[in-house]
């Protein structure tokens, strides 16, 4: 289905966006929302259930008199591909218009593994799940594929990211011209961490905010600025700058040739070394077999039962990010700051210590105002957030949106 075709007017396009934001939302808040009468939004809701975007979902409460009726995002209707490309893995996904996962699949990527093989796989995977979930082609707005990394030009040429991709292959290419052979959907792209970030602003932890910043703490540290509905803030390239900014001139070698990168310190490898480390220096651990090959997942169990080099690991390394989350706070001074990825899922005593520590930093610059979130409310968010921002391009013709 191509969007156009559905041909909606500016009105019912801004109403459709509401609801899409504030699922579900009743006729007197649209109106209140637009600046709209009843009658011009009884017209915009008429045309947005006809062309099956919108459906009457029930009644609200009401302190007296009629109730009034919900309108709700009709996500029996079209759907959207989500595909999210990262360093060690990809995502496939079919969501509904409410963003709902139908169906994921994720798939490593090797060493070995060509971008054409991968991107064959891809193209497999969603085949197999329109056939799982028996859905026809033409129920599909379009694709939307997040990157680590960068798209460079108008071509979909792939950019090298900091941390290149572990097949050389992907530095340079073509990716969106290959993925549009091996899925013919109308494609929208962007880099994982704006989507992610994206999709809390409009449609999770992030709604009531206006200025955010918005942290992934994995493998390496990533990070996105929205402010009044705008992505800024980070560079046009690469999407862990901050992870690469030196907090250390004298520390250890980066995989991106400098020294003492936050990585370095508080990513998820810096963990597993502290921690082998503390073990080494004569620590005892509960965690058995070789410490150079226990797993994230392991040491954050292990500091849940207070074991004391996990524990020490983990406290050391969440202190170096929230020394680093301060000066990023001073400088964009945001009202909410999110926390994810899988160090942040996997440890309560990592984000509370990172918290902990910036916050006791905020005072000099008058910051103390701003909120801290542990996790977004999705939990594939680089992927789902792909989606939404091929949505959003669709109503808009480009990603901002402004809060009500
Ligand atoms: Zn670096």
């Amino acid at each position: 289905m191509q969007w156009d075709s559905l041909q909606l007017s500016e009105g019912a396009l801004d109403a459709f966006s509401y609801v899409l934001r504030n699922n579900p939302a009743t006729k007197a808040d649209i109106c209140r929302c637009m600046g709209k009468g009843i009658s011009t939004v009884n017209r915009y809701m008429t045309e947005l259930c006809e062309k099956g975007l919108v459906l009457e979902s029930g009644v609200a409460d009401s302190s007296g008199g009629r109730k009034p009726v919900l309108y709700s995002i009709n996500s029996q209707s079209y759907l959207i591909c989500c595909v999210n490309i990262s360093t060690i893995y990809c995502e496939v996904a079919v969501v509904d218009m409410a963003l709902h996962v139908l169906k994921i699949d994720s798939i490593s990527i090797g060493a070995k593994d060509t971008p054409d093989e991968i991107i064959a796989r891809i193209g497999q995977a969603y085949r197999n799940q329109l056939a799982f979930l028996g859905a026809d082609e033409n129920r599909f707005l379009g694709m939307g594929v997040s990157v680590f990394g960068a798209i460079k030009n108008e071509q979909g040429v792939l950019y090298k990211p900091i941390i290149q991709y572990m097949n050389e292959q992907w530095d340079g290419y073509p990716i969106l011209q290959r993925l549009q052979e091996e899925i013919p959907l109308t494609l929208y792209a962007e880099k994982g961490i704006n989507a992610a970030a994206m999709l809390e602003y409009n449609h999770g932890k992030a709604r009531d905010s206006s200025n955010i910043i918005y942290v992934l703490c994995a493998m390496n540290i990533r990070s996105a600025v929205i402010q009044n509905g705008h992505i800024t803030g980070n560079s046009p390239f690469f999407e862990d700058a901050f992870g690469h900014m030196v907090i250390n001139y004298d520390g250890p070698l980066c995989q991106c040739g400098q020294y003492g990168c936050l990585n370095c310190y508080a990513a998820i490898p810096a963990v597993l070394e502290g921690f082998s480390k503390e073990v080494k220096r004569g620590h005892s651990t509960m965690i058995g077999g070789d410490v150079d090959h226990v797993t994230i997942q392991q040491v954050c169990a292990a500091a849940r039962a207070n074991d004391i080099p996990a524990v020490n690991a983990i406290t050391d390394k969440a202190h170096m990010l929230g020394i680093a989350l301060a000066n990023y706070i001073n400088i964009i001074c945001p009202d909410k700051v999110i926390l994810a990825g899988l160090m942040v899922k996997e440890s309560e005593l990592y984000y509370d210590t990172a918290v902990k520590t910036a916050r006791a930093r905020l005072g000099f610059t008058g910051n103390q105002d701003v909120t801290f979130q542990r996790l977004g409310s999705f939990s594939n968010s680089l992927t789902v957030g792909a989606g939404a921002m091929l949505l959003e391009k669709l109503i808009h013709g480009r990603p901002p949106v402004q809060h009500s």
